[in-house]
C-alpha cells in the first residue's frame, strides 16, 4: 500500500505532476505518496470519460452486468487486503473494515444485477382522448459522463455505491474521493481495469475537492454530479453545478426514541454500537436519544455501563472498538463542542476527554437543543440522552432539526410506531431499530438539510438515467393509395 501512487486516466496509470504526502489519522506517520491532480490531469480525465460515455451507451447490459460480477469476485479474493487499506488510510477498526468490503461485494452483485433490468415502462397513451390508436413506452438512456465526488468515512462502499449504479446504466465516471481516503478508490480503478471495463469509463483522480472536485462539478462534460459528503460543500456544489443532474447525500443528527414498554437489555448493545461505531463519523450515527421518563435512569445507567466496555486503541488490532478520529482538527472541534454543551448545563456521563488523537466515548446527559452537539451534526463519538414525557414530545425533538436523513424508535406500541412513521421528518424510518440501519439496495437519501435524490443501487441507477419516451401512431400506414 505504500509508496508513489499515479492517477488512472484513460485506462492507464500515470504518474502525476505534483504530490502530497498521506498520513495515517492514527500514527500519524506516512503511509503513501499521492498525486495531487492538476487541471490539465483532471482535463484529461474529463475528456477520457466524455469518449469513453459513448462506449459505454453502446454496450449491452449483459456486458456491463459482467463487468461488475467480475468485479465482485475479485473483491472478494482480495477482500482482506481491501479491509486493511480501509483500516489504515481512515483508521476504521479492522472488524467494520472487514464489514465495509463484504457490504461492497454486495453493492456491486446489485449493481450487476440492476444492469441486467434497467427498463422503461408501457404508457396507457389512449386513456386520453387524443391518444388513441397509439403505442407509448419509456426507456432510460445513460446520462453520459458522471462525476463523483465522495467522502472519507466509507472509502469503498460509498464509492462502490457511485460507481457500481454508474456502470450498471451505462455511463462513463471521473472519481474524486476524499483527500485522507484515496486508496481505496485507487484499489478500486485497479478492479475495474482487470474486469474488462473499456478505457476511460473509470477514471481517478484525486486532490483537493477545492480544486479538482470544482473542476468537475463545472465542467459541462460532465452530465450529472454525485456528491456524497458534508451539507456546506453539498450546497457550494449545487450553486456551482448549474442545471446538471445532482444526486446529494449530506448528513444529519439522526435520533432515536425509546418508548416506555421496551426491554432496555434487549436494545442496549444495539444503541451503543450506533452511538460509536467508526468514532461517530457514519451519516446516520446516532447522535440523539429521547428517552421515556419512566425508564430514563435505568437506560442511562446501562448505556453508560456499556459504554465503558468499548476498547479504544489502533484500528489494526483486532480487539478495537473505537480509534483516531480522521483528523486533529475534529478532535479539537469535538472537545470544544463538549465543553459548549456542559457549559449550557449538559452532564457528562461517560467521556468527555481525548486521548491523542482518539475522543472517547462521550455521553451527554440533559443537553440543550441549541448547542451544537445536539442542532449540529457531531460526526465525532458524542451521543446524547435526553428525558421525554411521551412519544409526541420527542417525535417533535426529533424534527427540531435542519437535518432529516434516517430516525428509529423502539416501541411495542403499535399507535406509537404508526404515529412515529407518519410524523418523523426523514427518508427513512426504523421501527425497532436505530437510525444506524443500513443495507444497500434499500433506497437512502434525506429530506431538508440531509439532501435531495436517492441512492440504494436501484434508486441511484435511476437518477442516472434520463427517460425517453417513445410514441408510435398507428394512423399513419404509410400505404400508397
Ligand atoms: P466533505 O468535507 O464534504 O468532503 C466530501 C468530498 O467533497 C471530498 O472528496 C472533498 O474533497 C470534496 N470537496 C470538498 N470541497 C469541495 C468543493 N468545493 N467542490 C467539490 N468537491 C469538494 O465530507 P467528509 O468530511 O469527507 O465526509 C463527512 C460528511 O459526509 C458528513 O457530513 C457525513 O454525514 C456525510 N456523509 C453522508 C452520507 C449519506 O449517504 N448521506 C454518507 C456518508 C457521509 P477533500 O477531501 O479533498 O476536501
Amino acid at each position: 500500500m505504500s509508496g508513489r501512487k499515479k492517477l488512472f486516466i484513460d485506462g492507464r496509470w500515470l504518474e502525476a505532476l505534483n504530490y502530497e504526502n498521506l498520513k495515517s489519522p492514527y500514527s500519524e506517520e506516512t503511509i503513501a505518496e499521492i498525486p495531487h491532480a492538476a487541471i490539465e490531469e483532471t482535463e484529461a480525465a474529463i475528456a477520457a470519460a466524455d469518449r469513453a460515455a459513448k462506449v459505454m451507451a453502446e454496450m449491452t447490459c449483459h456486458q456491463r452486468a459482467e463487468i461488475l460480477d467480475n468485479v465482485t469476485s475479485l473483491l472478494a479474493k482480495r477482500a482482506e487486503e481491501a479491509a486493511r487499506l480501509i483500516a489504515v488510510e481512515a483508521a476504521k477498526p479492522l472488524a467494520m473494515a472487514r464489514a465495509e468490503v463484504q457490504r461492497t461485494i454486495m453493492t456491486y452483485k446489485f449493481s450487476s444485477e440492476e444492469a441486467r433490468r434497467i427498463h422503461g415502462e408501457q404508457i396507457a397513451i389512449d386513456a386520453a382522448p387524443g391518444g388513441e390508436n397509439r403505442t407509448a413506452y419509456t426507456i432510460r438512456e445513460p446520462l453520459g459522463a458522471v462525476g463523483a465526488i465522495t467522502p472519507f468515512n466509507f472509502p469503498m462502499n460509498l464509492v462502490a455505491h457511485k460507481v457500481g449504479p454508474a456502470i450498471a446504466a451505462g455511463n462513463s465516471v471521473v472519481l474524486k474521493p476524499a483527500s485522507q481516503t484515496p486508496l481505496s478508490s485507487l484499489f478500486a480503478a485497479g478492479l475495474f481495469a482487470e474486469a474488462g471495463l473499456p478505457a476511460g469509463a473509470l477514471n481517478v483522480v484525486t486532490g483537493s475537492g477545492k480544486t479538482v472536485g470544482d473542476q468537475i462539478v463545472t465542467d459541462p462534460r460532465i452530465k450529472a454530479v454525485t456528491f456524497t459528503g458534508s451539507p456546506e460543500v453539498g450546497k457550494e456544489i449545487r450553486r456551482r453545478s448549474g442545471l446538471k443532474r445532482l444526486t446529494l447525500e449530506l448528513g444529519s443528527n439522526s435520533a432515536l426514541i425509546v418508548d416506555r414498554d421496551v426491554d432496555i437489555d434487549e436494545i442496549m448493545a444495539r444503541c451503543v454500537a450506533s452511538s460509536f461505531s467508526f468514532q461517530g463519523q457514519v451519516c446516520i450515527s446516532l447522535q440523539r436519544i429521547y428517552v421515556h421518563e419512566e425508564i430514563y435512569d435505568e437506560f442511562v445507567n446501562k448505556f453508560v455501563e456499556t459504554t465503558q466496555k468499548l476498547t479504544v486503541g489502533d484500528p489494526l488490532d483486532e480487539r478495537t472498538d473505537l480509534s483516531a478520529m480522521i483528523s486533529r482538527k475534529d478532535v479539537e472541534r469535538a472537545l470544544s463542542w463538549i465543553a459548549e454543551a456542559k457549559q449550557n448545563g449538559a452532564a457528562i456521563a461517560a467521556g468527555g476527554t481525548a486521548e491523542r488523537n482518539i475522543v472517547l466515548p462521550t455521553v451527554l446527559l440533559g443537553v440543550d437543543p441549541k448547542t451544537k452537539v445536539s442542532c449540529q451534526e457531531a460526526f465525532a463519538p458524542i451521543v446524547l440522552i435526553n428525558k421525554v414525557k411521551s412519544v409526541e414530545e420527542a417525535v417533535n425533538d426529533v424534527n427540531d432539526s435542519r437535518f432529516g436523513l434516517q430516525a428509529g424508535i423502539y416501541t411495542a406500541n403499535m399507535h406509537h410506531a404508526f404515529y412515529a412513521a407518519k410524523k418523523l421528518q426523514v427518508g427513512g424510518v426504523m421501527l425497532n431499530d436505530t437510525p444506524s440501519f443500513r443495507v444497500d439496495q434499500m433506497p437512502y437519501g434525506g429530506v431538508k438539510d440531509s439532501g435531495t435524490g436517492r441512492e440504494g443501487v436501484k434508486y441511484a441507477a435511476q437518477e442516472m438515467t434520463e427517460m425517453k419516451l417513445i410514441v408510435i401512431n398507428h394512423n399513419i400506414t404509410h400505404a400508397r393509395p
